[in-house]
């Protein structure tokens, strides 16, 4: 089946209602709720609000899917859609850009070249790994032969946060649909436009109705329906924490299975050994690369003493050409906050560090440039940062960084240790056995060296501590999305 291929011009943009069972569906309650664009507040119109009773369709819609067409479709169909999907989305690639970035207000560029491009390339590879999905033999005492299938968990709600909204969706979705489940998602309520879409292209290449339901609406309603239904085996939910937590008090009732992706405050290690010009241009990017809305972002600099001043100086440097642009222009590089919660937020944690005691370097306010009603925010950095500071201790998720200094590993590792998150890290350092201790005494889910922010479809990825469980990405993310079955069968006879 082909897809209609439209221009970044011709965006469908809202009013839009919920993609339920292959059709739009207007909101039982014929409740709306606004989209707002970041860069000038202006409106982008209104998309259908998910009541109870949309949950509940959205689930009838999935199950029956799942007792029908969708779950008897060979797993190499199965990939052939979502390679079909793939290749769609890089054909509307200028539209997909242009959506995302008028309902995030992230830069269209790297919308484009990261959002999209890796958004794509999630359903390529679990297109791949669709025919793959193995169980095994075992060897156990007595006359039977057994073995183990992994089979879809069935019907999945997925949860997902704003600010990578195309592409965390992406993820979950991706693999999800190659294990055979049936999904409904949740996006959230500041971003709900790519998944609309997207929705709507995986009809277009041929998912059959009820396979990918799409249901916008409040976490607080439609998303904690989902999590309470009886009928939804398994949640994957990207977030913050502190909703994490919420839903598995939530899930309980249902003993749900669960996979969540929770909020981070990632230390980020320059030790004195290392190219330290790469470091600075790494540490900035880190910190300021989708204004700071990052899980990864990080957030926790630590320099060692003995270059401490140099690195800041230079790091300061590079920081200050970094000024916020429209994000519809190519060469921006960073755009607003994705709401007036959000600079609020952030306006918040760093009047916290200045009453702390940290010193400001640069930034510390909101931007008027290149628009006084958009949500930006310059690019700040805090030095003389300590650890029990409230801006080192809680996730910002914005463009403020925490600078502190360090002289001995063994302090290093546990003051980067000493935070209840664990979701990345980063080491910078020219000696080899320095970088793989530090990736070991790290605790954390990803640990990158002389590098940051490096994601790829076929690395899992995930939290420890307070940055969630479970698994998503590569093979290693279908232990989430399947359940395992062990089948005997007594041969005695024959
Ligand atoms: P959030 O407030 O936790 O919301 C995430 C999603 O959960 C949204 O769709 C939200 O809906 C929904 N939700 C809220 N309350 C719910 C409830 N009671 N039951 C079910 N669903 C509910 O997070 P956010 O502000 O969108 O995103 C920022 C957070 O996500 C940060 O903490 C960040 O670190 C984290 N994050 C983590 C990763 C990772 O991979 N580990 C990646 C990206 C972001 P509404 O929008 O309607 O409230």
């Amino acid at each position: 089946m082909s897809t209609e291929t439209r221009d970044a011009a011709e965006l469908r943009l809202p009013p839009l209602d919920l993609f339920i069972g292959g059709e739009w569906r207007e909101a039982s309650s014929g409740a709306r709720f606004a989209c707002v664009n970041p860069a000038d507040a202006s409106p982008l119109g209104e998309v259908a609000e998910a009541s109870v009773e949309d949950v509940a369709a959205a689930v009838e819609a999935a199950r029956a899917a799942m007792n029908d067409k969708w779950s008897r479709l060979p797993a190499s169909e199965r990939g052939k859609l979502l390679w079909r999907l793939g290749d769609a989305i890089l054909a509307n690639a200028d539209e997909l850009a242009a959506l995302e970035s008028a309902d995030t207000g992230k830069p269209i560029a790297e919308a484009k070249m990261i959002d999209v491009a890796l958004t794509a390339d999630c359903f390529h590879y679990y297109a791949g790994l669709a025919t793959k999905i193995e169980g095994a033999t075992i060897p156990v005492r007595g006359p039977f032969f057994t073995y183990t299938l992994r089979e879809p968990i069935g019907v999945m709600g997925l949860i997902t946060p704003w600010n990578f909204p195309m592409l965390l969706s992406a993820r979950k979705l991706s693999v999800a649909l190659c294990a055979g489940n049936a999904v409904i998602h949740k996006p959230a309520s500041e971003t709900p436009l790519s998944a609309l879409r997207l929705a709507e292209l995986a009809h277009e290449v041929g998912f059959p109705p009820g396979a990918w339901n799409v249901i916008p609406g409040r976490g607080s309603v439609a998303g904690a329906a989902l999590v309470e239904h009886p009928q939804v085996g398994a949640i994957a939910f990207t977030g913050s924490t502190e909703v994490g937590q919420q839903l598995m008090r939530q899930a309980a009732g249902t003993l749900k299975k669960l996979t969540l992706e929770l909020g981070g405050k990632s230390p980020h290690i320059v030790l004195a050994d290392a190219d330290l010009d790469k470091a600075a241009k790494f540490a900035m990017l880190g910190i300021f690369y989708n204004a700071g809305e990052v899980c990864t972002a990080g957030s926790r600099l630590f320099v060692q003493s003995e270059i401490y001043e140099d690195f800041m100086e230079k790091l300061v440097q590079r920081s200050s050409t970094l000024v916020p642009g429209d994000p519809t222009h190519p060469k921006t590089r960073l755009g607003p906050l994705v709401s007036a919660a959000q600079l609020d937020s952030v306006q918040h944690y760093v009047d916290l560090g200045k009453k702390e005691g940290a010193k400001l370097l640069l930034g510390g306010e909101r931007s008027d440039v290149p628009n006084p009603e958009g949500y930006y925010y310059k690019p700040t950095i805090f030095a003389d940062v300590r650890s029990e500071m409230t801006i080192a201790r809680e996730e910002i998720f914005g463009p403020v960084l925490a600078a502190l200094r360090f002289d001995t590993l063994d302090r290093l590792v546990e003051q980067a240790n000493d935070t209840p998150y664990g979701l990345a890290a980063g080491v910078w350092t020219r000696d080899v056995q320095k970088a793989h201790s530090l990736a070991r005494r790290l605790k954390a889910g990803t640990v990158w060296v002389n590098t940051y922010n490096m994601f790829d479809s076929a690395a899992p990825y995930g939290g420890y501590k307070a940055s969630g469980f479970g698994r998503e990405s590569g093979v290693a993310a279908l232990e989430s999305y399947t359940q395992l079955k062990t089948v005997w069968v007594d041969i005695k006879g024959s």
